[in-house]
């Protein structure tokens, strides 16, 4: 008996797939029926945002950037709109990111920790140990360098 006429496989394969189409239902639903956050800001600053003439701020720092600058000379930050896409200035990007992981100015998850491991391992393979060891040794500390120390 072949794997497609046995009909108890038939049976398991409806229901799983029932079982799929229902929780895909049940997301829908939940997204859709999620409560509208109001934004965090008053009509001035919604204002002030719509506004093309308003300065771009570091997302890090708040400090005002000119057009064209693609790290924050204040903090170096990535600012730019299409650092991360440019191979060049990709590496400065993935140097700041693991540059925070080292100076303990991140949130401390597990996925956080993952994903540093992942980039450091699949970038610098060599020198990912000394980089490893780093991290080990600033995980747990609380934030040297947060956005309020600046
Ligand atoms: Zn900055």
């Amino acid at each position: 008996m072949s794997a497609t006429t046995d009909p108890n496989l038939v049976v398991g394969g409806c229901a799983v797939g029932g079982m799929v189409i229902f929780l895909f239902w049940r997301l829908i639903v939940w997204v859709r029926d999620a409560p509208v956050t109001p934004d965090p800001w008053d009509a001035a600053v919604a204002q002030q945002l719509a506004d093309p003439e308003t300065k771009e701020t570091c997302p890090h720092c708040s400090t005002p950037q000119e057009p064209g600058t693609w790290f924050c000379e204040h903090c170096g930050c990535a600012v730019g709109p299409y650092n991360n896409l440019m191979p060049y200035l990709n590496v400065f990007s993935e140097g700041e990111v693991l540059r925070n992981g080292v100076s303990g100015r991140f949130r401390n998850r597990p996925l956080i920790l993952a994903g540093f491991i992942l980039i450091s391992i699949s970038s610098y393979l060599v020198f990912a140990p000394v980089y490893l060891f780093c991290l080990w040794g600033h995980w747990g500390r609380p934030a040297s360098g947060t956005e309020s120390a600046e």
